[in-house]
């Protein structure tokens, strides 16, 4: 299975890419995170990038193509892959489809008063990287991760102003990925204002799994 998933900021697509990733047993890859790890590391990716991320621009169409290419090129990736975040214009979308046609587009719907709302309260661990809620937290839940202590903080791109410009680039973008795919048959659409196991329920359905929660 080859799945391009996609939606707003806060839509909850990884972590209905997690749960898909386990139950396909495929890779999933967030192009954002590839990113945030290489600018951590300081790598030369990560230097070049590293301003535009932080913005929340989008990268040049020849360069994220590169990055995916060589991520989709790696044997965990034989039996299919679950692409979160990539691609995010047509550009990328035909790019993608000379290099690995993928089998399903998953649009991951929310309005952007719920993305705002949910982006709000969006922590990331600053030493395991998990991207945790503190929507219902507690006490010390709100800085620290329960996964590894770490220290949990607001990523730059989660900042208000960074956060209308990424929603903003999402719907222009999300209207051309949809026609794209809509034209080879694989766009696929489910409600993300519910809960998560339903969503998931409504994803196994229209991808015609089985065994979903
Ligand atoms: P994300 O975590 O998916 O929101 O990605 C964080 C940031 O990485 C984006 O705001 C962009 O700056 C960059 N990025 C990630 N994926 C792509 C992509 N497919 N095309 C261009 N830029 C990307």
């Amino acid at each position: 299975m080859k799945l391009v998933i996609f939606g707003p900021q806060g839509s909850g697509k990884g972590t209905q890419a997690k749960v898909l990733s386990q139950f396909l047993k495929i890779p999933h890859i967030s192009t954002g995170n590839i990113l945030r790890q290489e600018i951590a590391a300081n790598s030369g990716i990560g230097r070049q990038v590293k301003s535009l991320v932080e913005k929340g621009d989008l990268l040049p169409d020849q360069l994220i193509l590169e990055i995916a290419a060589k991520r989709i090129s790696q044997p965990d990736c034989q039996n299919g892959f679950i692409l979160d975040g990539f691609p995010r214009t047509s550009g990328q979308a035909e790019g993608l489809q000379k290099i690995s046609p993928i089998d399903y587009a998953l649009e991951i719907w929310i309005s952007d008063d719920e993305a705002f709302k949910r982006i709000a309260t969006r922590r990331y661990c600053s030493k395991c990287g998990a991207n945790i809620s503190i929507a219902e937290r507690q006490g010390s839940g709100l800085t620290a991760c329960d996964q590894c202590g770490g220290q949990l903080l607001i990523r730059d791109d989660d900042q208000p102003a960074a956060i209308r410009e990424r929603l903003f680039l999402y719907h222009e973008e999300a209207v051309k990925l949809k026609s794209f795919y809509l034209k080879l048959n694989s766009y696929v659409r489910v409600d993300g204002v519910q809960e998560v196991s339903e969503v998931t329920e409504n994803i196994f359905q229209a991808l015609g799994l089985s065994g979903g929660e």
